[in-house]
């Protein structure tokens, strides 16, 4: 007898949103993380909501701008079960350009857009610094997305968690999964502590860890970390009004006297330190951008290790080679964005056996036989 319908294994944003949904419909849910809830990737995220700004004709941006489109209304089932508000505004985002190169970019970028649809405006100089007062004035024009945004990660986290548990989920915390096999119909979870675990269906998101859990039946999942340093300030200055997105870094005005800056993108395997060189280059990045960052303070330096596949897709779906195992990793940078497209293509394929046709692109078995 199962102890649960279903298992997962990895308790950041897209684990917790997936057990908030499989949850929310009904299904008996175990929620494990081997350190605490958010405590990943997570925990480091600047929560943009920015699908558009890296360009249109990308594999990722069909399922990020479904995502998008998804997240008001994900946003409003959690207050309403939770009453936990997370910080989600769609301020838009203001994409600089301070050199020539840039402006071309930006233009093959509008134009992209425009024929996809998007709203967005292409800004001179003098628009843009009417639109950001703050930017430095070396600034030669920029791209404005209207319809970007945030969301505080920690607080979505924190809100998917209790959403949850609310609806009837266990977490079981601190709880390290180290190995999962078949047996008969159901499958056998195995806690690094020697606890079991017996679930109808698992859900691997473990972020990229998740390929160090043993599998039986499947090679590895190919997930690696890949680093990312993040800063918190307290913002003194004129407020932005938007994400900006600059040549060497982005500062999201998260909340109230508060921006985050980011990000590096280091190949550094599983150390989850700050370095003085990440800091550096990000304040440097950031005062460049916006001069007064000179007078905020450093709250923190957060880091967090994004889990990436070659191609730098997700792998979401069901497993051939193990069909009681359902994969929902590989996030990268989009975690947070793609969290409410990830819960219901998830929660359809545990529950209905139904997928969603955007997950021809991102299926496990492109890896193999998985
Ligand atoms: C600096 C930075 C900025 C970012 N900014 C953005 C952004 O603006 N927008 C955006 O969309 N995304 C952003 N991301 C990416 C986003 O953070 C990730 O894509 C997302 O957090 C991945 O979520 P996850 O749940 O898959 O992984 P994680 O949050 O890493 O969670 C995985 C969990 O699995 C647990 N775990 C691991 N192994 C086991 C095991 N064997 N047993 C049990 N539990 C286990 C871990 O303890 C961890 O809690 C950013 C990332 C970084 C680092």
């Amino acid at each position: 007898m199962a102890d649960c319908d279903v298992a997962v294994i990895g308790a950041g944003v897209i684990g917790e949103s997936v057990a908030y949904e499989l949850a929310a419909r009904g299904a008996a849910v175990t929620l494990l993380d081997a350190r605490g809830a958010g405590l990943g990737a997570t925990q480091a995220a600047a929560g943009m909501l920015a699908p558009f700004i890296e360009g249109f004709g990308r594999p990722l941006l069909p399922l990020a701008a479904r995502s998008l489109e998804m997240y008001a209304s994900f946003i409003d089932r959690i207050l309403r079960d939770t009453g936990i508000d997370v910080g989600y505004a769609r301020s838009g985002s203001l994409h600089v350009a301070n050199e020539e190169e840039s402006i071309a970019e930006l233009k093959v970028v509008a134009a992209g857009a425009k024929a996809a649809g998007v709203a967005c405006d292409l800004l001179d100089a003098r628009q843009a610094l009417e639109r950001e007062p703050s930017l430095a004035p070396d600034v030669m024009g920029g791209l404005l997305f209207p319809s970007h945004g945030f969301v505080g990660a920690i607080d979505l986290s924190a809100a998917l968690c209790t959403g949850a548990v609310k609806h009837g989920a266990r977490l079981i915390v601190p709880a390290r999964v180290r190995r999962i096999s078949s047996r008969g119909a159901e499958m056998d979870i195995e806690l690094e502590s020697g606890g079991r675990l017996v679930s109808q269906q698992v859900v691997i998101a473990a972020g990229c860890w998740s390929g160090l859990i043993d599998i039986d039946g499947m090679p590895p999942v190919p997930i690696r970390p890949i680093r990312g340093q993040l800063l918190q300030l307290a913002w003194s200055g004129d407020p932005l009004k938007r994400i900006v997105w600059g040549p060497r870094c982005y500062i999201v005005p998260s909340g109230p006297g508060t921006a985050l800056v980011g990000a590096t993108v280091e190949d550094a395997g599983y150390d989850e330190r700050t370095t003085v060189a990440g800091v550096r280059d990000l304040l440097d990045a950031a005062c460049d951008l916006v001069p007064q960052v000179w007078q905020a303070s450093l709250v923190a330096a957060r880091v967090g290790l994004r889990p990436a596949t070659s191609d730098e897709m997700p792998v979401i779906g069901r497993s051939r080679a193990v069909p009681g195992v359902v994969f929902a990793t590989g996030h990268f940078r989009n975690g947070v964005l793609l969290a409410p497209f990830t819960a219901k293509a998830v929660a359809d394929v545990v529950l209905d056996n139904q997928e969603d046709p955007l997950l021809a692109a991102v299926s496990p078995q492109r890896f193999g036989e998985y």
